[in-house]
């Protein structure tokens, strides 16, 4: 197990709406090391498409995926579906 990510360990974040329960390691504080490379590889396309400045419709066309399901990705909750590095980069350039 490793500390979540998201809320360091601590189970809950912060919102406007007040304290709530972390809804990546949901409410446990820690995820398993699948799950922890998922989140830093979402965060890593998020960061990459943001620089790019696409939005996340085009990035998902560029893609060939939904939106909602990039989306997921970007958010640790699923993983890039057998796309090697190269494809990757052909979306987000480095
Ligand atoms: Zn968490």
């Amino acid at each position: 197990m490793t500390t979540c990510p998201r809320c360091n360990g601590a189970g809950e974040a912060g919102t406007v709406m007040g304290s709530v329960k972390c809804w990546f390691c949901k409410g446990a504080g820690n995820v398993n090391e699948k799950q922890y490379e998922m989140y830093i590889e979402g965060a890593r396309l998020r960061q990459l498409r943001v620089d790019a400045g696409m939005t996340l419709k085009a990035a998902a066309q560029a893609a060939h995926m939904p939106a909602w399901y990039l989306s997921k990705i970007e958010h640790g909750e699923a993983e890039w579906p057998n796309v090697p590095e190269v494809k990757k980069s052909m979306v987000f350039p480095p």
